[in-house]
């Protein structure tokens, strides 16, 4: 999926859940994460070396997973030791934390909308699922997005 569209369909759906703002933007910069760590196929690395590790640790789901219950591990303030567990520490983590969470929730969804397009990993790099609905950067993905806009956008009115 183009970056536009993991953008896009990220945001709308956070935002349709959450109906924060903020949120949802960060969200949005987590849905290009898992591709922006792997590098620039244009960049200094060649073509060939970048295709090699596409979709691979950067975009298994277990370790966003991981860092969203770390993040949300944090927010619960009796279980930090010391300083961390603090109320004056917990009151300057409070906002940081909530916005890497929308981070993580963005690489997930990154992931997830990279599974209709493809394969991506389950557990490991080395065992993919996924289905191929359309071709990346096809009229085809740019309609599935607005489907999905259309349909958060329905959802938001009907409840
Ligand atoms: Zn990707």
């Amino acid at each position: 999926m183009k970056w536009i569209n993991h953008q896009v369909v990220t945001g709308v759906i956070v935002y349709t859940v959450t109906e924060d703002l903020l949120f949802a933007s960060f969200s949005m910069a987590g849905a290009i994460f898992p591709d922006k760590v792997e590098g620039n196929p244009r960049g200094g690395i060649s073509f060939r070396k970048w295709r090699s590790r596409h979709r691979g640790w950067s975009h298994c789901p277990l370790i966003y997973l991981a860092f969203i219950g770390l993040l949300a591990k944090c927010q619960d303030a009796s279980s930090l030791p010391g300083f961390f567990g603090s109320a004056a520490f917990l009151s300057l983590a409070e906002t940081p934390i909530h916005l890497g969470i929308a981070l993580g929730i963005g690489a997930l969804l990154h992931i997830a909308e990279d599974s209709v397009c493809g394969k991506v990993p389950l557990l490991t790099p080395s065992r993919k699922v996924g289905i191929r609905l359309f071709t990346v950067g096809s009229i085809t993905e740019y309609l599935f997005s607005l489907v999905v806009v259309l349909l958060c956008y329905a959802a938001r009115t009907m409840l």
